[in-house]
């Protein structure tokens, strides 16, 4: 392989770590090129926040390590881009706040860490709705991110800087957060693959909080093998991060998932009341995934859930709820005594501090706040938990029925910027199959399940039980390599 005759960056992130590895051709080529694919198409898509101007002389250092003999990782050279809710070091995250516009962290959060360990180049942060709420990458101070498969149209959020910018091959794995599907409908409406493992898997230690109890960090690429790739380094227990726990194949760091396809005959559910309802060549795509399970020998059937019908209010409950003690933070006072000027009054100050939040954020904040307060919490909050473990309890019960569970990641095609930014609940009501998979933690994915009629992505989610994502991730190596995936298309920029 010479390096003039490849696109360098469109290569994935296993071709690409094995290339530098072997010396066909240097890491500092490689991400000299992923820079200028970037220079070419992000004034269409617009990603990234923040690229990281000393990506190539990272190259550079690791290219001599490289020759000089030295130990390099798993994901050598490989560009990697972070969502901008993820502490980098040295590097502004702003979660596409006003609020955070000057934010440097002073730390790494764990998940950047361990890919920097792992020899990945961090080329730079990327766009999302403003504290990762929404759907869309609309609510964000950076401005719209932009579909690379119809730039007239949402990438889906609230990683959509994440999903457009491994569409648009800028970077072969990108990070994101999905506390209610937040990696997965992107993921979906770009057609590349994103994972929201399972609640515990993956250190939170430096994403910036939403809604803790829903969230996780997941990864996204263009293929199976490389989310594969990433999650193993990624995953795993974290000292700073005490929900999280060892990675199941044993204790020992790293991790090893694979994309190897099905080993074993599975069982397969479609969950009916997730297609109800969806476009119906959204539907058209899920019920097809079947034949191909079928044609590996795998039991298909249809099932039912029926607790989907309080998912959604089930989840903005809690997640609003989440989010308005979560935000408290974001005053511009901390600590100390009264120094307040003659005239200085409480309420003005805090109105005036708080609106650095943009409306959604603010709609969140109060929503949250309200279903909290001492007259509504049981009626709300408490009903919300209830449900939740309603549809835990359901799952549980699928689970021993099913190996993997399949549905739509969203019910509806990528729609046109602007459509739907002016009405919140046409905006939640998007979320209704990915939410589902954050109440419960169990892990899930979307993986690209071909094109509408009109050349929209179309993605294909699977659910899995607590801690099998390697049955998952299993699953959807087979359903990629057929070929209802379309995945050999890319995207015209
Ligand atoms: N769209 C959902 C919300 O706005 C999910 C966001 C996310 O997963 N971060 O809450």
């Amino acid at each position: 392989m010479t390096a003039t005759a490849t696109k360098l960056y469109s290569l994935g992130a296993l071709a690409v770590a094995q290339g530098v590895r072997e010396r066909q051709f240097s890491a500092e080529e490689y991400i000299h090129q992923v820079m200028e694919r970037m220079e070419q198409v992000e004034p269409k898509v617009n990603a990234f926040v923040t690229v990281n101007k000393g990506a190539v002389e990272q190259a550079r250092a690791l290219d001599k390590k490289i020759r000089d003999g030295g130990q390099v990782g798993p994901l050598a050279g490989v560009a990697v881009s972070i969502k901008d809710n993820i502490c980098t070091k040295g590097m502004r995250t702003t979660c596409a706040s006003r609020m955070l516009e000057e934010f440097v962290p002073p730390y790494d959060a764990t998940v950047v860490r361990r890919l920097q360990d792992a020899g990945a180049i961090i080329v730079g942060k990327v766009n999302l709705d403003e504290f990762a709420m929404g759907s869309t990458t609309e609510f964000s101070r950076h401005g719209p991110t932009r579909n690379p498969w119809d730039i007239s149209r949402v990438p889906g959020g609230s990683s959509g800087g994440t999903a457009a910018s491994v569409a648009a091959m800028e970077c072969a794995i990108s990070l994101g957060s999905d506390t209610g599907g937040s990696v997965r409908c992107p993921a979906s409406f770009c057609s590349i693959v994103g994972l929201k493992p399972t609640y515990g898997l993956v250190s939170r230690y430096g994403l910036v909080s939403y809604a803790n109890s829903l969230e996780q960090v997941g990864p996204a690429a263009r293929t199976v093998a490389d989310v594969a790739a990433a999650l193993s380094v990624i995953a795993g227990h974290d000292d700073r991060d005490h929900t999280t726990v060892a990675a199941p194949q044993d204790g020992n760091r790293p991790a090893h998932y694979s994309a190897a396809g099905i080993k074993k005959a599975l069982r397969v559910g479609l969950v009916r009341e997730l297609v109800e309802g969806a476009d119906e060549q959204v539907a058209k795509a899920v019920y097809r995934s079947l034949d191909v399970f079928a044609g590996q020998s795998c039991k298909c059937e249809e099932t039912s859930l029926p607790s989907v019908q309080y998912a959604l209010a089930s989840y903005y409950t809690i997640a609003m709820a989440e989010a308005s003690s979560n935000l408290a933070r974001y005053d511009n006072v901390r600590y100390g005594f009264d120094m307040s000027p003659e005239g200085y009054e409480w309420n003005a100050y805090f109105a005036k501090a708080r609106a650095g939040f943009g409306e959604e954020v603010k709609r969140r904040i109060i929503t949250g706040a309200y279903v909290l307060s001492s007259g509504y919490y049981g009626k709300y909050y408490l009903k919300a938990q209830q449900a939740r473990s309603v549809l835990k309890k359901e799952l549980k019960s699928l689970f021993a029925k099913y190996d993997v569970l399949v549905g739509p990641t969203m019910p509806i095609l990528p729609f046109r910027i602007g459509e739907k930014v002016d009405d919140p609940l046409k905006m939640y009501l998007v979320d209704i199959d990915t939410v589902v998979a954050n109440l419960a933690g169990i892990p899930a994915m979307s993986v690209p399940a071909g094109f509408s009629a009109d050349n929209l992505p179309i993605g294909l989610q699977l659910m899995a039980d607590e801690f099998q994502e390697q049955t998952m991730l299993d699953a959807a190596a087979t359903f990629e390599s057929s070929s209802s995936s379309g995945m050999q298309r890319s995207p015209d920029l």
